[in-house]
Parts: structure tokens; C-alpha cells; sequence
């Protein structure tokens, strides 16, 4: 499974649609300070089911909308797209039967986030385990932020092992447990 595009549209600075092709191979994305590049990046992570405000330098979670310049009223919602290639079909069922993935999440105005893989809505968990599952997601040391390292080598011993589960792609296991014992 891998990303071939990423699409904003009043995410942060990202006020008017913008999408951007992702090439097999390494990506470099390059630019003045403050033009966006973290929130790109943050955009990703957004739409992978981030749940924390404060990992998108936020302090709620309607501060990813578009709040407005001298010249653009802000917005009354965001949303991100990322476009899957899963011709290997590594998604969980049943959305491993599609070879292309489109996962989005929109949030409004006090109404918070929608969720929805090609169309159909699903629900932030649906999200999270389909990224889990293949090592990657908005808490996963594939997506290293600004400042993580130093928080990494200061982390508790607990925190450290949750990083490295990630890393070893059993994160998913862990969140369907949790699931499991809920119910
Ligand atoms: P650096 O090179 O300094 O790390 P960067 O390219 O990573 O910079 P970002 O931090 O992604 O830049 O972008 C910061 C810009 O995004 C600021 O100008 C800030 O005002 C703008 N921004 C952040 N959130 C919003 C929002 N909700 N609405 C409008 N603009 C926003
Ligand atoms: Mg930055």
C-alpha cells in the first residue's frame, strides 16, 4: 500500500484546493520558512485520525479550519484526501477489494470530523486501523515531527515500547484488543 496523493482544502494555510502527487521514491517538499511544509506534513497525520490538537500545534481541533488573512475570510471547514494504491490488497476487509483507496476526513465548524473511505462513511477507528495495520498512522515514527527526537530519547520506558511496537507494525493488534475487550 502506498500514498500517490495528498489534497487540501482549507486545512490550515492551505486555504484554496491544492493537491499534490506523490512519486514512488523519495519525496522532498522545499520552501521559505512559514510557507506550510510542517502543515502538509500535519495534514497526513490529520487524515491518517489524529486525535490530539495540541500534535497539530493546535489548540482545538477546528484550528486546522482556515482562520483567515486580511485579505480571506476563514473558512467553515477542512479537508484532507489521501489516495492509496493497494493493488496488493494489504487494506483490512473490506476495503481491500478496491485497488485505489481514497481516505478522507472533513471537519466543520461545531460539528467536528467526518470520516470516509472511497465515499463511504466509516468511523475514525476504521481510519486509524487501516494505517496501523500498515505501520504507518498519525502516531507512527514513520512521521517524525519537529522536536520528536529530543521527546524520544527523554521518553518514559512504557512510551518507548509503544513506539517500537509501532515500528514493528503490531500497533493495530493492540487497538483491535482494546476493541475486543470493550465490548
Ligand atoms: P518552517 O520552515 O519555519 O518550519 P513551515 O514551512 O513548516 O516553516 P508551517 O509551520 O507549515 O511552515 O506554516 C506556518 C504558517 O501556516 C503560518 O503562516 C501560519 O499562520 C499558517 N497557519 C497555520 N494554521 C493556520 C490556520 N488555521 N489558518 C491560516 N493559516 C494558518
Ligand atoms: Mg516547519
Amino acid at each position: 500500500m502506498h500514498i500517490t496523493e495528498l489534497r487540501l482544502h482549507g486545512f490550515k494555510s492551505f486555504v484554496d484546493p491544492a493537491r499534490a502527487p506523490i512519486e514512488q521514491g523519495l519525496t522532498g517538499v522545499v520552501g521559505p520558512n512559514g510557507c506550510g511544509k510542517s502543515n502538509l506534513l500535519e495534514g497526513v497525520r490529520w487524515v491518517m485520525g489524529a486525535t490530539s490538537a495540541k500534535s497539530m500545534r493546535a489548540s482545538d481541533m477546528e484550528d486546522v479550519i482556515f482562520s483567515g488573512t486580511a485579505g480571506r475570510p476563514a473558512r467553515e471547514h477542512a479537508e484532507v484526501t489521501l489516495v492509496l494504491n493497494d493493488a496488493l490488497g494489504q487494506a483490512p476487509a473490506p476495503f481491500n477489494k478496491e485497488d485505489v483507496l481514497e481516505v478522507s476526513r472533513r471537519i466543520r465548524r461545531g460539528l467536528g470530523s467526518t470520516y470516509r473511505i472511497n465515499g463511504k462513511e466509516v468511523r475514525a477507528k476504521d481510519v486509524q486501523l487501516l494505517f496501523a495495520d500498515a505501520a504507518t498512522g498519525a502516531n507512527s515514527p514513520a512521521l517524525v515531527r519537529q522536536g520528536q527526537i529530543s521527546e524520544l530519547i527523554a521518553a518514559k520506558p512504557q512510551n518507548r515500547r509503544r513506539i517500537l511496537e509501532d515500528a514493528a507494525g503490531i500497533a493495530g493488534l493492540h487497538a483491535r484488543r482494546h476493541e475486543a475487550d470493550l465490548k
